[in-house]
């Protein structure tokens, strides 16, 4: 799985074939999208267009939370089928559970069918998103699948180490979704823009670099092309010890907090 992939939440269905083609163009070969976003066909049809061999593309769709009956065998391999209907493809190379809801106890029960679907080739991989410790441990209790992936908010005001940890043990790669934050207070703070003018580098930049040397798996969005380019061009700098760990301080500080949903109270 590329290390720098593209998001696709917020982009509507129309613009997704436009914007999505820019990032190919651009030279992302990691797509994250979702059924939720609404926009698989989109994303789907700028990978047909870019006439990319599919070998090269890694694609990653999300099972989203519906209502309880949703997660069901049966309708877990309907939606499934869908998402790869609207794609286009004949297989994902990661399929999610989307949030794990915990308040309602059925991830184990769809992580049944998960491995049903993982057994079908038709997902190379099976991961969960927003899962926390004690979910990916419960998990681990009943399934001899470990998800490959855990997709969850991190960025430098955010930096789940202890769930970073937690991944690390158990042998899950770290994904990490609104990687600048949303592209809000994050990118505009003092800090990141005194590493982000040491490096001659954009506040963006500095930040998807501290992703990378961390070791995490960041999936920017943008729809302006130029910023598209500028957020997969990190890999020809390096922050040192002393970039990182002012960085690595902002978790700690007065801004440090998650922007979206907390997983443990989170439903639909
Ligand atoms: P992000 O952190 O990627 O921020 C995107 C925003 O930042 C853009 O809309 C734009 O306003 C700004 N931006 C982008 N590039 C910039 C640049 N170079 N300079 C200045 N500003 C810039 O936030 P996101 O879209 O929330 O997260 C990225 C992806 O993560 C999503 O598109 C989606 O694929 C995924 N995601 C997953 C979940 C989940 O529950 N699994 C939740 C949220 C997002």
């Amino acid at each position: 799985m590329p290390q720098l992939g593209f998001g696709v939440w917020q982009v509507p269905d129309a613009e997704a074939q436009q914007v999505v083609g820019a990032a190919l163009e651009a030279g992302y070969r990691s797509i994250d999208t979702a059924s939720v976003y609404g926009n698989e066909a989109g994303t789907g049809r700028a990978v047909a267009a870019s006439g990319l061999p599919r070998e090269e593309l890694f694609v990653t769709t999300k099972l989203w939370n519906g209502p309880a009956e949703t997660w069901k065998r049966d309708s877990v391999l309907r939606a499934f089928d869908e998402s790869l209907a609207k794609l286009a493809l004949d297989h994902v190379d990661l399929y999610l559970i989307h949030w794990p809801r915990p308040m309602r106890d059925d991830y184990l029960a769809i992580w049944q069918t998960f491995e049903e679907i993982a057994e079908s080739g038709r997902a190379k991989a099976v991961g969960v998103s927003n899962f926390r410790p004690e979910d990916l441990r419960r998990l681990r209790e009943v399934s001899p699948l470990v998800p490959a992936v855990n997709q969850v908010e991190l960025h430098p005001l955010f930096p789940q180490e202890e769930l970073r940890a937690v991944h690390t043990e158990l042998g899950i790669a770290t994904e990490a979704w609104s990687p600048l934050g949303q592209g809000k207070e994050l990118l505009a703070l003092p800090e990141v823009a005194a590493v982000a003018r040491k490096h001659g580098r954009t506040a963006a930049q500095v930040v998807l670099r501290w992703h990378v040397q961390h070791g995490v798996i960041a999936i920017p969005k943008s729809v302006t092309p130029s910023r598209i380019q500028e957020n997969l061009d990190v890999f020809g700098f390096e922050l040192d010890a002393e970039d990182l760990a002012a960085l690595d301080a902002l978790g700690a500080s007065a801004a440090g907090r998650r922007i979206g949903p907390d997983p443990a109270v989170f439903d639909v």
